[in-house]
């Protein structure tokens, strides 16, 4: 259950009905008036931030051919639902860099304005937006580029891998770092911050990975199905097929080895002509 808010570059722009928790998390404590000003211009912002980021992705991909057929917002982040995923290393790795650098260039566009504010004697409600803003740009980057799938610096990860491994085994490789990056990060969160949201992204993470490998899979399965096709031998079986009459019992029977069929010719000296190796008559019975 979504609802749409607008579109922009043909693109629909959707809320997913779970963002309704996040005013409620701000209801939790004693509601102080100006927090609540602060925090209701200040979440949005945040949340166009992410569309934004979102659009990042979407519009690159367009210059490769690849339509977007919408974004969705959630509570944790934004969602572009590419149509297919670019083929090629170089195509994914500007796909997925590209959303965490619309935040990177959003933060630098911020940080004169904070420097000029922070000298600012007192701490008014402009100050107070532009260091969330700054921060929570940062903060995007940062947990964007985690090389952890879903995240983008999974895809990043898996781009410069796939440019060098291929992109089943880089996939694999990527998967498996991030893994590990994951159970890292649910230890950390765990013994040195006693967060346990952390335990809930390793399983995002588990998920995601489960997910890409079994995509690589198929796309590897394809692969190898049309490269077969493409430079399939003739062939023949190993055996004549007239000849089953003298097996008198099939379980027996040879399992058909099939082997590319190779026509050998050998000079016949009695009618001087090149004759197929099976008509000849140095090989036919007396
Ligand atoms: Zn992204």
């Amino acid at each position: 259950m979504r609802l749409q808010i607008g579109s922009a570059f043909g693109i629909p722009v959707y809320l997913h009905w779970t963002l309704v928790l996040v005013p409620l998390l701000f209801l939790q404590g004693p509601l102080d008036s100006n927090l609540a000003l602060v925090a209701a211009i200040a979440v949005p912002l945040t949340f166009l931030c992410v569309i934004l980021h979102e659009f990042g992705h979407a519009l690159v991909a367009r210059c490769f051919g690849v339509p977007t057929r919408d974004i969705t917002l959630y509570p944790i982040g934004g969602v572009a639902r590419l149509e297919k995923m670019p083929e090629k290393p170089l195509e994914e790795f500007l796909i997925a860099i590209a959303g965490p650098a619309v935040n990177v260039v959003i933060a630098l566009i911020l940080a004169p304005f904070a420097i000029l504010l922070a000298f600012g004697s007192d701490l008014n409600l402009l100050t107070t937006l532009v260091f969330w803003l700054l921060i929570s740009n940062g903060m995007l980057v940062a947990f964007n580029l985690l090389p952890a799938f879903p995240m983008d610096g999974g895809r990043v990860l898996r781009a410069v891998l796939a440019a060098w491994l291929g992109f089943y085994r880089g996939t694999v490789a990527a998967v498996i770092t991030g893994r590990v990056v994951g159970v890292l990060m649910a230890l950390a969160g765990l013994f040195l911050f006693h967060n346990y949201m952390l335990l809930l992204i390793v399983l995002f993470v588990f998920f995601a990975g489960q997910q890409e490998l079994m995509y690589a899979r198929w796309r590897e399965g394809q692969r190898l199905r049309r490269e077969e096709m493409l430079d399939i031998p003739e062939v023949l079986p190993a055996h004549p097929l007239g000849d089953h009459d003298h097996h008198d019992n099939a379980v027996h029977e040879p399992p058909l080895i099939l082997q590319p069929r190779v026509s050998v010719y050998i000079w016949d000296q009695q009618t001087g002509t090149w004759l197929p190796e099976n008509r000849s008559p140095l090989k036919s019975p007396l």
